[in-house]
């Protein structure tokens, strides 16, 4: 279910609980002036009864769930402004930690294995300087898009660690799936050109990783998919290097 769906469901049951309240409000004041004896005729007790719920409960039950939407739909522009990356729309560093440990936590309940990915284009710098500063930037966005489309929707998270790099964690796999992925998205960039005010170019990027286990800590094996991406850089670029034991913090 979409968020959006989600927030008008909790709305609506929100309108069906202030509504619930506000009836059985109207209902007791009603008894309460019933036996006052104000109004003895119990057709027109009920009449009178239906006129006040439908003057205050549902209108109270109207604004106030519709309020609690706009709070809600607040709340997700906050928290979507807070954890994403402006440039590309992808989890900035810090939410990337904060869904990766959830998923570190996750794999403790349920075994199972991840791959952490670092991946950093190649010579960018070469890009900024030959295209400029924006053609850079909507290089960096096309990576973000095709990136996003060789993962598993929900499943792998992408986020931008900082400049022109990039982090993924890919879940429920083993090491040689995680270097399959790696390699799809490595040709995939290779191969793609990138238009921009006139201008074509194409990328490559180096890709270091290292597999999560149970008792990983995230530190570690970012350090590890780090010393593994310097390893790729220093072996020529646009390649993938797996940290294992031989490269591990
Ligand atoms: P290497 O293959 O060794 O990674 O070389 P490189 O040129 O990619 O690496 P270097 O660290 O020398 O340069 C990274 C460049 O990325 C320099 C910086 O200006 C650029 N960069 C970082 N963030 C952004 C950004 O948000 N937009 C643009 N356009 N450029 C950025
Ligand atoms: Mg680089
Ligand atoms: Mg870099």
């Amino acid at each position: 279910m979409s968020t959006y769906a989600r927030d008008i469901k909790d709305s609506l049951t929100f309108f069906v609980f202030v509504a619930t309240t506000a009836l059985c409000l109207s209902f007791t004041f009603s008894v309460f002036v019933y036996r006052l004896g104000v109004l003895e005729d119990p057709q027109r007790f009920l009449f009178a009864n239906l006129v006040v719920a439908a003057c205050v409960a549902i209108p109270t039950a109207a604004i106030a769930s519709q309020h609690e939407f706009q709070l809600k739909r607040y709340q997700r522009k906050l928290e979507a402004l807070a954890s994403t990356d402006p440039l590309t729309g992808l989890l900035n560093r810090r939410f990337f930690r904060i869904s990766a440990e959830d998923e570190l936590m996750r794999q403790r309940r349920s075994g199972g294995m991840a791959a952490l990915v670092l991946l950093d284009l190649d010579q960018f710098k070469l890009i900024n300087d030959r295209f400029g500063h924006q053609t850079g930037d909507a290089v960096l966005k096309r990576v973000a898009e095709i990136a996003y489309s060789e993962l598993r929707g929900p499943f792998d998270k992408l986020g931008r660690w900082g400049g022109e790099e990039f982090v993924i964690l890919l879940s429920n796999l083993n090491r040689d799936q995680a270097w399959s992925v790696c390699d799809r998205l490595r040709q995939r960039l290779e191969s793609t050109v990138i238009e921009h005010d006139g201008a074509k170019l194409s990328v490559t990027a180096s890709f270091g990783f290292e597999m999560l286990t149970a008792d990983s800590s995230l530190d570690r094996v970012v350090e590890s998919a780090d010393r593994a991406l310097y390893v790729s850089k220093q072996a020529g670029r646009n390649r993938i290097t797996y940290a294992g034991p031989r490269l591990a913090a």
